[in-house]
């Protein structure tokens, strides 16, 4: 897609309304890379004129204008659907803080799961630190109705924001998500004794780990060594439609057989 095309909110309101936003599934494997443990929903927008447009171009957008509730609705309805049709594979579902802060959203993706019939133990919702910053009490109580539910729920891009480590034995986190830009360099002494630290203090505390951006073999061998549970990156697949996924489960289940 051209960098100089414009998108106007009311473009996007369009987009949501002509049925024009598509999932895509990037999966995040065991950290020998033999099984997929859970694939992430990514959304993008698919534009009869502007083609398949990244979600980094309209989800800033979305949220400025209010149709993050409008979006990220449809995303846990599309989510929770395919999501019903795989099975053995957690589906894990992005929420901006917006939504998150919505005090109707827990009971949205209840309702909403239980209509589709996804066992709520394979739905994970995936947070950022942007959630509970300004409310943690709040932010608490509201994740623990999803964890008392059965759901999974995750701290994404750990290590981009101020998050004290604090935080992760204080909000009833089931997963903690390392940032890419950790990845990238953990060949570097600085960053590879930050994911040591991490791998460990999740660890002691009963989280599972999650390496993002995984590229290399390289870093494949140094993330498994480190301890971190699964491994999410283009070295295992990049985002990838709904039937792909089928058709790598299947595959998964032919081997296993
Ligand atoms: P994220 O949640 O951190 O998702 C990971 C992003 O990294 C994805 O970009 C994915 O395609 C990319 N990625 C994964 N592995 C690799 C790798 O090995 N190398 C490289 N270079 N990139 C990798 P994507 O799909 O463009 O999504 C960007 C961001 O948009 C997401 O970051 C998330 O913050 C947001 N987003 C996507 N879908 C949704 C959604 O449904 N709702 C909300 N609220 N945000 C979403
Ligand atoms: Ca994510
Ligand atoms: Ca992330």
């Amino acid at each position: 897609m051209a960098p100089n095309i414009v998108i106007t909110a009311e473009d996007l309101k369009d987009a949501i309304q002509k049925d024009q936003l598509v999932l895509y599934y990037q999966p995040e494997m065991t950290a020998d890379g033999s099984r997929m443990e859970c694939v992430e929903a990514l959304v993008r927008w698919q534009d009869p004129e502007r083609g398949l447009v990244p979600p980094r171009l309209f989800i800033p957008l979305a949220e400025k204008s209010g149709l993050i509730k409008e979006l990220g609705a449809w995303v846990v309805r599309r989510a929770c659907r395919d999501g019903a049709r795989w099975r053995d594979v957690k589906i894990a579902i992005n929420v901006s803080p917006i939504q998150f802060r919505d005090p109707g959203f827990f009971d949205f993706v209840k309702t909403t799961a239980d209509a589709a019939g996804l066992p709520f133990n394979r739905l994970e919702i995936e947070v950022t630190e942007g959630a509970y910053f300004d409310n943690i009490d709040w932010a608490i109580q509201e994740l623990r109705k999803f964890r008392t539910l059965g759901m999974s729920v995750a701290l994404d891009d750990f290590g981009t924001g101020y998050a004290a480590l604090t935080y992760l034995r204080k909000l009833p986190f089931s997963k903690v998500k390392i940032d890419k830009s950790f990845v990238d360099e953990c060949q570097i002494i600085g960053s590879a004794a930050i994911i040591h630290a991490v791998v460990a203090l999740s660890r002691a505390l009963g989280l599972k780990v999650t390496a993002e951006g995984v590229e290399t073999p390289e870093q494949q061998r140094f993330l498994r060594a480190a301890g971190c549970h699964f491994l999410q990156g283009y070295l295992f697949s990049k985002p990838v439609p709904a039937e792909d996924i089928t058709a790598s489960l299947e595959g998964e289940r032919r081997k296993a057989c």
